[in-house]
């Protein structure tokens, strides 16, 4: 059985009178104008409980888009159970036919639940429209196309028989449950996490970010409407440090699929090391975790490209990319054109409401991060050595706004340079033209994460050498494009070091975690 071939779903324009953007605004004034109920999903039914939390669109935080019931030890343990019960099941069931729920939830996606997965993403996040559509929908359904393919690709994999002898290959799903914890700012992770393993055979307990339930349950009426049967995935609203207290005791822990902060992946790694003796076999552990992505820019480079991927890579989606170019090192020969244009086209830029479309930059996605970004922010303009050159204001009486703010720091060590913001904050540092090399050392030096980095130049020797000096700095690494934008099935995605695991979301690298193979032979 040969699976359609995947291919990268195609990103509507949201131009001005077309049927797509008629279609998001029926869909953004619906989902606003009632609030709705938003109840767990444990083992094929919907569970609510008497603790119903408010959410609210990160940009109009006094509006109620709906309220989610929180669960409770008891519900995590109904989740634990209720995932272990289908595993059976959905192990044995032909995996053309569990590839065939995700390619089915793909062309939901791409067609009847287009506008308002769309329109959840850009309330419940605070997305733009085109932010929204390249995540939730174009990136959502190329993971789970890509993934059917790359199953197959695996499961294909088999040894050399000899005469009389067979030797082959089952690529059995983990022996228990998959824990999967999604961040906020990925409609697509967040659905791809819970997918991954289960499109593998697994069964799993999914504990989404409380500020992304609301996209979340749209992805989960999909998974429904797809076939998905009762208990693969099983989607809980809980507190993370009780939730990880039973799941992380519990003898049939098999893995964690997680993207988050470093801090909370390096704690759970911990909990599951001292809990090592518990579990049946040692869980899979696959994260993505922080950034802190650089531009490198020789004097080669051209500085508009250069300026481009610094405003398109450090803003879009406010910056809340782990991708999200944060320090850019800029020769002194380019940087008066470069601040030139920088300035001149942040002008245009404007901020606002995703509802109204012309809105590039929007809303961070809470008051914590709110708080944290402006911090950094305030003490940048009290700090010497530091310029504020372009934004500095933020404003949080309706929204968390944050205006893009570029800072220009003297010291490469300044801590805007060094500590992930995680909002729309890019520091640079001017560097001499002669000192190119010692730069990339810097960048290195510098780099504790190790996610998306870029290096733009038009002399090759200069190219060559920053892919040597800075070999470890990245896992995707750019050369003459922004660090942001990876797309499934062309740029695998994930870094090393403190970045995380390194186990390219959307690749077979990924989905080779959720198997634990079984060698056969047999004699005849
Ligand atoms: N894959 C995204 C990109 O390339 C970033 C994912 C993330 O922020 O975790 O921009």
């Amino acid at each position: 059985f040969d699976l359609p071939k995947a291919k990268n779903e195609p990103v509507l324009s949201y131009a001005p009178g077309s049927a797509e953007k008629k279609e998001l605004k029926a869909a953004l004034k619906e989902l606003r104008s009632k609030a709705i109920d938003l109840p767990m999903h444990i083992g094929g039914k919907t569970v609510t409980t008497g603790d119903k939390v408010p959410v609210s669109p990160p940009h109009d935080h006094q509006h109620i888009l709906g309220h989610f019931h929180k669960g409770t030890s008891a519900h995590v343990h109904q989740a634990i159970d209720a995932a272990l019960a289908a595993k059976a099941d959905w192990e044995n069931m032909p995996w053309q036919d569990r590839a065939a729920i995700f390619l089915r939830a793909a062309d939901l996606l791409a067609g009847p639940y287009r506008a308002k997965m769309n329109a959840a993403t850009m309330l419940g996040q605070s997305k733009n429209a085109y932010q929204a559509e390249i995540d939730c929908v174009a990136e959502l359904c190329d993971f789970f196309r890509f993934n059917a393919e790359y199953m197959a690709d695996i499961y294909a994999q088999q040894p050399e028989s000899a005469p009389g002898i067979w030797n082959r290959v089952e690529y059995r799903a983990l022996e228990g449950f998959i824990f999967a914890i999604t961040p906020f700012n990925f409609t697509s992770i967040a659905g791809n996490l819970p997918a991954a393993p289960a499109l593998m055979g697994n069964t799993v307990v999914w504990k989404p970010a409380e500020t992304q339930i609301y996209s979340a349950a749209v992805i989960m009426e999909i998974f429904e409407a797809a076939g998905l049967p009762a208990g693969v995935i099983n989607l809980i609203y809980v507190d993370g440090p009780m939730a990880g207290d039973i799941i992380f005791n519990h003898k049939d822990f098999a893995g964690l699929h997680f993207t988050g902060s470093t801090k909370v992946f390096q704690t759970l790694w911990q909990t599951i090391g001292k809990n090592i003796s518990k579990y049946r076999s040692y869980p899979r552990i696959v994260g993505e975790t922080g950034g802190k992505d650089f531009v490198v820019a020789h004097p080669s480079a051209r500085a508009q490209e250069v300026g481009t991927a610094l405003i398109r890579g450090a803003f879009e989606y406010q910056g809340q990319k782990c991708s999200a170019a944060s320090r850019a090192y800029i020769p002194e020969s380019m940087w008066p054109e470069l601040k030139k244009m920088l300035t001149k086209e942040m002008a245009s830029v404007k901020m606002g409401d995703p509802e109204d479309f012309t809105n590039f930059v929007n809303a961070v996605i809470d008051e914590r991060a709110f708080d944290k970004i402006s911090g950094f922010i305030a003490q940048a303009k009290k700090d010497d050595g530091v310029e504020v050159l372009v934004g500095g204001n933020y404003d949080k009486s309706k929204g968390y706004f944050i205006e893009p703010t570029i800072l220009v720091a003297k010291d490469p060590k300044y801590r805007t340079m060094c500590e992930e913001i995680f909002g729309p904050v890019l520091t640079i540092h001017v560097y001499p033209d002669d000192q190119y090399e010692q730069t990339l050392e810097l960048v290195d030096e510098t780099s504790p994460y190790a996610l998306t980095g870029a290096i733009f130049s038009q002399d090759r020797a200069a190219t060559l050498l920053a892919n040597e000096k800075l070999r470890h700095a990245a896992g995707n690494y750019y050369i003459n494009d922004k660090p942001t934008g990876a797309v499934v099935g062309q740029q695998p995605f994930g870094g090393a070091r403190a970045s995380g695991t390194n186990d390219k979301a959307g690749s077979v690298l990924n989905l080779y975690r959720w198997v634990s193979p079984r060698l056969i032979k047999e004699n005849f």
